[in-house]
């Protein structure tokens, strides 16, 4: 029986659109998956997506839809992005799926009957942005450690996982699993955390305040904690979405790739509750670290958000795959940006390995009638063994040493070795100086015979990287390679390509970028719209627009929704009709700040409730996450119900 590798990513939280930290990890994961089926190894790579919680509920809202439509309409965006990108998964779950929640819900009840679940009144700081609550000495200055939103003081009575009872077990998991959390500094992290005492794990929430979620199977009056539904998935998914679905087969998981931001919640939630449940610990956590772009945090409110659909349609695909595995150590943090990406492309791909693709092409069609050409023995000399040296150790060692380490980027720092090797050979070698002397002939077939054999080698190499590369180097070199069998399962040898396959000359792999079009004008925007361009697609029609039915309306009586800082709740003259808005402009302004202003509101906005408030509209204000003005007119004559167009 092969050996299994079972691979996953987070399961994305729909609350946004994907962006490129959702593509690094899915792109990473798919890297490993592919190159496992490559050696032979049975693979399930599973994906999703993670639609319960707050943060989708209050999304929806402001979208004037049902959570599970917002849910709905959002994954097309992933599961076209994943296509896009040439994703192999074999698993795409979702948390709103009957057969996910069923497993949580088995699972809670295992951990109730073993009364490893209680019930408990808990008063503490809440952070409704990071849905959790805070203790008094974590709170700084009244803001959450982890997010720096204020935070608010919330009483409930809610149900707890006995965490605190897994803690000196989980530090003995560490201690003898030295691989179990990678890359080491982030193992240092989680053995940092655990140094405090651990504890209990609120895993529920009042339906009066949340009602997005899985009910708990033993009070109706509570959904699930968000992540402790999220982070079932791992193993749900197993009891139904595998071919042969099996929770033995594939449990434990080879490798959770994360982001480091939710290190903890695998490394100690998921832990601790795998620990309660009796279900043995994944193999290894793996923590990659952030993107800038330009040096700078990513965020709407900036305007540097890299759209991943706006990178793939300019530069491709696998310029896009290699550039993030290529550019830092998988672990590290990077940055992101347009001149490195750009340099990138035209140094390593189209001057590297296109190139060296294109060049061998040409000769072999203008020396050899388009045929490789069979090796002459007698004509060998060391710059072929030692690239053979060269190729034979990338296959049968440094990627397989590599890839078991996770080490992308080293591993595409020897890949490129060997392009800059065989590149380097055509020049030392000069087949075109060859070729004007007969008595060379033999000489000619050995040093083309060896560069196509090279750009075997690559191809294979690459393929786990940049997989529609890979099929199309193959095409031009005349190899019959089916990626989708187990192409190294046995050692690729020097000398196995068949001499009188036939090449094709076709495209450039990579197409420079030209210097007029990677030039990074004055920032900001210019550049951060060069990647991710707000094209065509996003644009409306004046139709489009005029669907959205905008009106003056007057503040009549504003209140504070209780247990929020940002929520306000109006009731606005329309003219001629009343109407009860919840707007989140509760940081910015106090109730006596807006009676009496003449504002702008979505009039035709569908209902939705904000806090269990209804909410029949919508204001106009200026600013992102945080409010920063609201539209008002200076005419504060102007008569409600007046359409705003
Ligand atoms: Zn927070």
């Amino acid at each position: 029986m092969p050996n299994s590798f079972y691979i996953t990513t987070p399961i994305y939280y729909v609350n946004d659109v994907p962006h490129i930290g959702h593509a690094y990890t899915t792109i990473a994961a798919d890297v490993l998956a592919r190159w496992r089926r490559l050696i032979g190894e049975e693979v399930f790579f599973l994906t999703g997506l993670d639609e319960h919680g707050q943060k989708v509920q209050q999304a929806a809202a402001k979208a004037g839809v049902s959570p599970q439509e917002h849910c709905d309409r959002l994954t097309p965006q992933f599961r076209t992005l994943w296509e896009k990108l040439a994703i192999s998964n074999d698993g795409f779950i979702r948390t709103t799926d009957g057969r996910h929640q069923a497993v949580v819900q088995r699972f809670l009840q295992e951990l109730y009957d073993k009364q490893l679940i209680y019930r408990a009144e808990y008063t503490g700081w809440y952070c409704t942005f990071d849905e959790r609550f805070w203790t008094e000495k974590d709170v700084d200055n009244g803001r959450c450690p982890d997010c720096q939103r204020p935070v608010e003081q919330l009483s409930e009575s809610n149900y707890f996982f006995r965490m605190s009872q897994f803690q000196q077990r989980l530090l003995d998991h560490l201690e003898a699993n030295p691989t179990f959390i990678r890359p080491e500094s982030r193992r240092n992290e989680v053995l940092g955390f655990l140094q405090k005492p651990l504890e209990d794990l609120s895993i529920s929430r009042p339906k009066s305040r949340l009602s997005w979620g899985i009910e708990l199977p033993f009070d109706a009056d509570y959904v699930t904690y968000v992540w402790f539904d999220a982070l079932v998935n791992y193993v749900s998914a197993l009891e139904y979405l595998p071919p042969q679905p099996s929770v033995d087969r594939w449990w434990p998981a080879t490798v959770h790739l994360v982001g480091k931001d939710i290190l903890t919640t695998h490394a100690v939630y998921w832990s601790t509750m795998l620990m309660a449940l009796e279900i043995s610990l994944p193999h290894a956590i793996f923590a990659h670290g952030w993107w800038t772009v330009d040096g700078e945090k990513m965020s709407k409110s900036r305007g540097n958000v890299v759209d991943p659909y706006a990178v793939i349609d300019r530069f491709g695909a696998d310029a896009f795959r290699y550039f993030l595995l290529r550019e830092i150590p998988f672990g590290q943090d990077g940055d992101f940006s347009h001149e490195s990406f750009v340099g990138r492309i035209n140094a390593d791909l189209a001057n590297g390995l296109g190139n060296l693709l294109s060049r061998t092409v040409t000769l072999i069609q203008r020396f050899c009638h388009g045929a490789v050409p069979a090796p002459d023995p007698s004509s060998i000399t060391g710059l072929e063994t030692d690239l053979q040296a060269a190729a034979e150790s990338l296959m049968q060692k440094t990627l397989s040493h590599h890839l078991r380490r996770v080490e992308f980027n080293r591993t595409l720092e020897a890949i490129w070795g060997l392009v800059q090797l065989g590149n380097q050979y055509i020049d030392k070698t000069a087949p075109w100086v060859l070729a004007k002397n007969p008595d060379d002939a033999q000489r000619l077939h050995t040093v083309l015979f060896h560069a196509a054999e090279t750009l075997r080698f690559l191809c294979l190499a690459v393929y786990p990287f940049m997989p529609d590369t890979a099929q199309e180097m193959a095409r031009q070199l005349g190899l019959p390679y089916d990626f989708s069998r187990a192409l190294l399962k046995a050692p690729v040898a020097w000398g196995d390509q068949e001499s009188g396959a036939t090449v094709v000359k076709g495209k450039a792999l990579f197409p420079r970028v030209e210097a007029a079009a990677s030039q990074s004008p004055a920032k900001p925007q210019p550049e951060a719209s060069a990647l991710s361009p707000k094209d065509e697609d996003n644009r409306i029609t004046i139709q489009d627009f005029q669907k959205v039915e905008l009106k003056v309306a007057k503040v009549l009586t504003a209140e504070r929704v209780p247990k929020s800082n940002k929520l306000l709740k109006l009731q606005v003259d329309l003219g001629g009709e009343q109407r009860q808005i919840v707007a989140g402009i509760g940081k910015k302004y106090g109730p006596d700040d807006v009676v009496g202003k003449t504002i702008v509101v979505v009039a035709n906005l569908k209902p939705a409730k904000l806090m269990g408030v209804e909410s029949q509209g919508m204001v106009l204000a200026a600013g992102d996450q945080d409010v920063q003005g609201l539209v008002t007119f200076e005419d504060a004559g102007l008569e409600p119900g007046t359409k705003v167009k």
